[in-house]
């Protein structure tokens, strides 16, 4: 193993979209996925646990650090040979759209406005406007105990907004190499639709620090039925937005600290004044519990909080 290339407690506050957090105890960064596959494996086989961050769009780590390896995905690779593409997991996401919808593929417009590498994106299987990424994934190559292999996509067991490498106790795997096949479609209309869930983002999203949508939508077709305030097609599809109960609770603009909770949007939380980690975990564990005395429900995280964690306390407001 190559140590001259590894840092050692990198502070991952400004490598995260949220700003908060604390140190990695070893920190490299990987350019090309043969790079990534040799560090990922080689810190593996020493068994030291390694942690793959892609643009820390997901990420909250924790203010007591991350212990092993942090590596940041820096690989870029896409190449397409007919409707088929590989794409190396630091790709980002919304490349990924631009350069497929140049080669006359369509499908992944709704990937614009979504930061992040392919390789985030995959393991929370990321979509919007009713579609996720891993509708699209044919094969994908994953560095574990010490060696690559490609596997197929039901190695993942995908979810809404989850997969095996994000469940409770998640397979210690990094995803090195992508393969996706898109149909071939209209590029023009794919420009178009994209335009428009941009501009839809746009009036929806704040823009202080944050990680998106902190909680995942509850899907559930007794409360969607009962509940007053939804639209006609929530209601259809049985979900009820995290943000919409959010707001009910009256907690639109509650703050602990430098965390907020937004006044546009209740489902995200923002680092507005420097906010900790254990401020922002804080706040989603106090509307996790307004939420659930008040409807029943117990809102599950999209955001993934990363490292130590074991001896968190809440900060009660
Ligand atoms: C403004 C904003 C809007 C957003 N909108 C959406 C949205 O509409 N839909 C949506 O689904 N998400 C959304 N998100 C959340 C986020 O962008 C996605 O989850 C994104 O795909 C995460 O990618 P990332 O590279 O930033 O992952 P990171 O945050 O860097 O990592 C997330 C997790 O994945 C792991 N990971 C990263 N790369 C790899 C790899 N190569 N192999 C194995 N594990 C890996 C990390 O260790 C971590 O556990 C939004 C976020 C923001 C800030």
């Amino acid at each position: 193993m190559n140590w001259e290339s590894v840092q050692r407690r990198v502070c991952l506050r400004r490598l995260t979209t949220l700003k908060a957090g604390g140190e990695a105890e070893f920190f490299a960064e990987s350019r090309t996925s043969a790079q990534l596959i040799e560090t990922a494996a080689a810190f593996q086989r020493e068994g030291i646990k390694v942690t793959p961050l892609g643009w820390g769009s997901n990420f909250l780590a924790s203010d007591h650090g991350v212990t092993g390896l942090v590596l940041l995905n820096q690989t870029r690779s896409i190449t397409i040979e007919g409707e088929e593409v590989i794409a190396d997991s630091g790709a980002a996401f919304q490349d990924l759209w631009l350069k497929t919808t140049q080669a006359g593929l369509v499908g992944l417009e709704f990937a614009v406005g979504i930061p992040g590498t392919v390789g985030g994106a995959l393991v929370s299987n990321a979509g919007a406007y009713r579609s996720n990424i891993s509708e699209f994934l044919i094969a994908l190559e994953v560095v574990q105990d010490g060696r690559a292999e490609w596997v197929d996509p039901s190695w993942m067991e995908f979810k809404y907004r989850d997969s095996v490498l994000r469940c409770e106790n998640p397979r210690s795997a990094v995803i090195a190499r992508t393969r996706f096949r898109l149909p071939k479609g209209d590029s023009k209309k794919s420009y178009d639709e994209a335009r428009e869930y941009q501009r839809q983002r746009i009036g929806k999203q704040p823009p202080s620090a944050s990680a998106g949508s902190f909680f995942k939508n509850v899907i559930d077709s007794k409360l969607a039925d009962t509940i007053e305030g939804l639209t006609e097609g929530m209601r259809k599809n049985s979900v009820v937005p995290a943000g919409f109960l959010i707001e009910q609770c009256g907690l639109k603009g509650f703050r602990i600290g430098g965390a907020m909770i937004g006044k546009k949007h209740a489902n995200f939380l923002l680092n507005v004044a420097g906010a900790t980690a254990t401020e922002l975990r804080s706040l989603a564990h106090y509307a996790k519990e307004q939420v659930r005395s008040r409807f029943g429900v117990e809102l599950e995280e999209e955001v993934m909080y990363i490292g130590d964690w074991s001896s968190f306390v809440p900060i009660i407001p």
